[in-house]
């Protein structure tokens, strides 16, 4: 038999090897700063065109190369940074595989431009799909440029992979910052389609982040500063109180390169344990350096993962140097005798009123629930739950208006049993139509039995329409505000905000000003209060993370959710019985009351029957 084992050709190994390397224009981003800075650079300039699918270059005035190196690089397995295993473990550069520029080089058009410091001339090389297309000498500064172009050019599927401008940028952004915010004694520029996105002269670790996070970072930031045998910790983390909603502000840096590791970042989070409400993400900017063998570094080069040998101890060491700096900046509870009271409970517990009778409210309910789930009527009984919440709501109310002795008889039956629990105002109120549990379902008694609404879902209903006519149809309410709003954003934030911008005004914003860092509101939707419009606008950019929808109908829907989730009433607030009653009618009045715009149902009904069932148990 003949044997059917080939070698493959060169450029196809480089082809197979690039789709490991690059994925993204990101990807080229962050090799080729890597590479500028391993040059020993101080002045790397990135420039982008079409988020990095046109274009995307580094130019840098590092060491440069020899007009031999200047062809080697391309070559598979091309490194000048190690030469034998050992050096492995104890390297000092971001790259080592040699594998970057042969890949890259496989898939784009490139260019490159390169002179060492001592030689007259430089070199200039135009290489294409692997292929050679010239190489000449030529009068260049010091230093090296790399342009590449067309990314994916020879790929088309590749290509079509790439996602929206919008996201492909946003990776483009989170490389460069990544590797700016490592090397803060390096100037870095970016420019994309011509505009300059950042311009970071060179600094310390404080100055760096702030310039990339704004100006308003600096006074949320706490230092942290540990030094042991096994690790020297360095950074800032920032105040509980300017927690995020999203992960956006999270870096971990060890020996100057970023990873990302969840279990530092349980460390992280253990040392806040009590100081932030549920979900938000504090801002946290952590270099560790730590002795490279102890260290693998073999990983692959487009993963930031990676393996230390005791991480056990770097996490206990981790965690309490970031308490003792919360603690120590009177950001925690400890040793400040005149802190603030609320500092002692914990965020979970600091909105729990114990004395409402809705304690007491529950009790009576209990019997009903045989499990033990946050509704007490939502145990045993599921599939009837599920019957009765599809069922038209039309039907619900029908005969409650003339059917008084019926409410009537629902609320004296329910003081007679619990008459102690209540104080007076709540004995005055006779005829209730709604009563609030648990300051999180308003039960109202109807024909057939009674609904239970989830005040939260039901307002999120309620707010998810009427931003949804207010845009399609153009007309929303807005207040126009005093004192007009400042807020700051980063770039790729302001992006999205731009981008939307036509679709926000039509919830009722008024932007005055917007240049690359500050929005000016001027004017708020209707129903929003001024105190919640920057919690808005973070969690809309946040739910736009993984890009703009493409249609305006589906960018109209994704702002509408995510305005309606912000706004609404949340469980634990306290409704008087105008707003219960407010919230019963609207929810009732919407298109489609029975779910929540995130699909979940709103209320459950109960029946009389169902109830007679449960007492003849
Ligand atoms: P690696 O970085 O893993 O060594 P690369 O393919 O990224 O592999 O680069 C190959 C080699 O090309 C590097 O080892 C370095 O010697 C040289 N090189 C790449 N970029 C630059 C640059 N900007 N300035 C000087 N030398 C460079
Ligand atoms: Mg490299």
């Amino acid at each position: 038999m003949s044997s059917i084992i080939q070698l493959l050709p060169d450029h196809v190994a480089n082809q197979i090897a690039a789709g490991e390397v690059v994925q993204r224009p990101a990807s080229v981003v962050k090799e080729l700063l890597e590479n500028a800075v391993d040059a020993k650079a101080t002045d790397i300039k990135l420039i982008i065109k079409d988020a990095g699918k046109a274009l995307v270059q580094v130019i840098d005035n590092g060491l440069g190369m020899s007009v031999t190196d200047a062809r080697l690089c391309f070559e598979r397995h091309a490194t000048s940074k190690i030469r034998q295993a050992e050096d492995l473990f104890s390297l000092h550069t971001k790259g080592f595989r040699g594998e970057a520029l042969a890949s890259i080089a496989a898939i784009a058009h490139v260019e490159m431009k390169t002179k060492q410091d001592q030689e007259e001339l430089g070199n200039h090389i135009i290489i294409e799909g692997s292929k050679f297309v010239s190489q000449e000498p030529a009068v260049l500064p010091k230093g090296t440029s790399f342009a590449v172009k067309n990314l994916f050019y020879n790929i088309p599927a590749r290509r079509n992979f790439l996602k929206s401008e919008t996201v492909e940028f946003r990776h483009v952004v989170d490389e460069f910052q990544r590797v700016a915010l490592a090397h803060p004694n390096i100037y870095f520029t970016m420019y994309h389609n011509g505009s300059e996105m950042f311009n970071l002269p060179n600094s310390n670790f404080r100055q760096r982040i702030v310039t990339i996070f704004s100006g308003k970072t600096n006074e949320k930031l706490v230092p942290v500063q540990e030094e042991t045998e096994i690790v020297t910790i360095q950074g800032f983390v920032g105040k509980p109180e300017f927690a995020k909603k999203n992960k956006s502000e999270q870096f971990f840096f060890v020996n100057d390169r970023y990873i990302k590791s969840g279990y530092l970042h349980h460390a992280v989070m253990n040392a806040y344990d009590g100081l932030l409400p549920n979900g938000a993400q504090p801002s946290y900017f952590i270099y560790l350096n730590v002795p490279p063998n102890t260290i693998d570094i073999n990983i692959h080069p487009t993963k930031t993962e990676i393996k230390f040998d005791d991480e056990q101890a770097l996490y206990a060491i981790l965690r309490s140097a970031i308490k003792h700096s919360l603690g120590q900046f009177n950001v925690a509870p400890a040793l400040d005798f005149d802190r603030d009271p609320n500092l002692d409970t914990p965020y979970d517990y600091q909105n729990k009123n114990a004395e409402y009778p809705t304690v007491q409210v529950d009790r009576t309910y209990n019997p009903f629930s045989d499990e033990k789930q946050s509704s007490p009527f939502s145990g045993g009984s599921s599939s009837y739950k599920k019957a009765e919440t599809t069922q038209s709501w039309e039907s619900l109310y029908v005969g409650l208006k003339q059917d008084t002795l019926e409410v009537e008889n629902f609320t004296f039956e329910n003081e007679e049993v619990t008459a102690s629990f209540f104080d007076e105002k709540e004995e005055e109120q006779v005829a209730k139509h709604t009563y609030q549990i648990q300051k999180k379902y308003i039960v109202s008694p109807i024909k057939s039995g009674m609904v239970i609404i989830n005040q939260h879902r039901a307002h999120q209903r309620v707010l998810y329409e009427q931003f949804l006519t207010n845009m399609t149809v153009h007309q929303a309410s807005s207040q126009q505000l005093l004192f007009p709003l400042q807020f700051h954003f980063s770039a790729n934030e302001m992006k999205i905000i731009t981008e939307l911008q036509p679709a926000l005004e039509n919830t009722g914003f008024v932007f005055e000003t917007l240049n690359e860092e500050y929005l000016q509101i001027s004017g708020i939707p209707a129903n929003t209060s001024e105190s919640e419009v920057a919690s808005v606008l973070e969690q809309l950019i946040s739910d736009l993370q993984d890009g703009i929808p493409d249609s305006s109908f589906s960018q109209n829907d994704t702002i509408a959710k995510s305005m309606a989730k912000s706004l609404a009433v949340k469980t634990g607030i306290y409704l008087t019985e105008k707003e219960q009653e407010n919230l019963v009618n609207n929810l009732f009045a919407c298109k489609d009351p029975n779910v929540s715009p995130f699909q979940k149902p709103t209320f459950i009904t109960m029946r009389v029957e169902d109830i007679d069932k449960r007492f003849a148990l």
